[in-house]
């Protein structure tokens, strides 16, 4: 090469290395941001709520298969059923699940009776999971959903320091009768699509056999699909 196309060209290599060096990074940037905003993405959680038990044989069940796949979940407790069933009650609290307060009779006419029935059958759930398990419930879930007037029984019952926890999605296991444990997989898939925060309402009282049959796939299912577990 001619000495006196040395100087243009290397001008022109430098022109061409500094435009392909902030070229890249312009393109780069919008790749790095859409990287770092991943961690913006809301964290997809789900907490498995089991209501109605205990029962010997199908809260046992479902307590070795969360020890299995190791999730924590939420029991409320019907404290009417806990007789002869105080050793299920204290592994859930061993086993470092939560316990709260559905019932004392789980029957609606009395429960719902007055706002002293109401209270009343809270506070001698509380009691008997505190005097079987040394544990003080600090959630609550009404027992039929609360039926009518639940704004006033919401309140009456965050009063007393209970946080009110509803469900947003169920497994059918009382919706659909005599549902098989693929059944109920399938209700959990169609009711908690799309939701990011989803609480799932299952039952582990005696006639629930399918529920803990069906646990292990509904585990599966939301693992999968990049859901963590948790408890209230
Ligand atoms: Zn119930």
């Amino acid at each position: 090469m001619q000495r006196k196309f040395l100087a243009p060209v290397l001008i022109l290599v430098a022109l061409l290395t500094l435009l392909a060096f902030f070229g890249m990074r312009a393109v780069a940037a919008p790749v790095m941001s859409l990287a770092e905003g991943q961690n913006d993405v809301v964290q997809k959680e789900v907490y498995l709520t089991f209501d109605d038990g205990p029962s010997t044989v199908v809260t046992s069940r479902i307590l070795d298969v969360l020890e299995e796949e190791n999730v924590k979940a939420t029991f409320f407790i019907v404290s009417d059923r806990v007789s002869k069933r105080e050793e299920v009650l204290k592994r859930i609290a061993t086993n470092g699940h939560t316990l709260g307060v559905h019932s004392a009779s789980h029957d609606y006419s009395r429960i719902y009776a007055s706002d002293a029935a109401l209270l009343k059958d809270i506070s001698t759930c509380a009691d008997c999971i505190f005097r079987i398990t040394g544990t003080t419930p600090h959630v609550y879930r009404f027992p039929g959903g609360g039926l009518k007037d639940l704004a006033h029984k919401q309140a009456l019952v965050e009063a007393q320091g209970y946080r009110v926890v509803k469900w947003n999605a169920v497994c059918g296991d009382e919706e659909i009768p005599h549902a098989s444990p693929k059944r109920l997989l399938e209700e959990t898939i169609a009711t908690s699509r799309g939701k990011h925060s989803v609480v799932l309402l299952l039952h582990d009282s005696a006639p629930h056999k399918a529920t803990a049959e069906a646990l292990p796939a509904i585990i599966s299912y939301f693992r999968d699909n990049g859901y963590l577990f948790k408890k209230f």
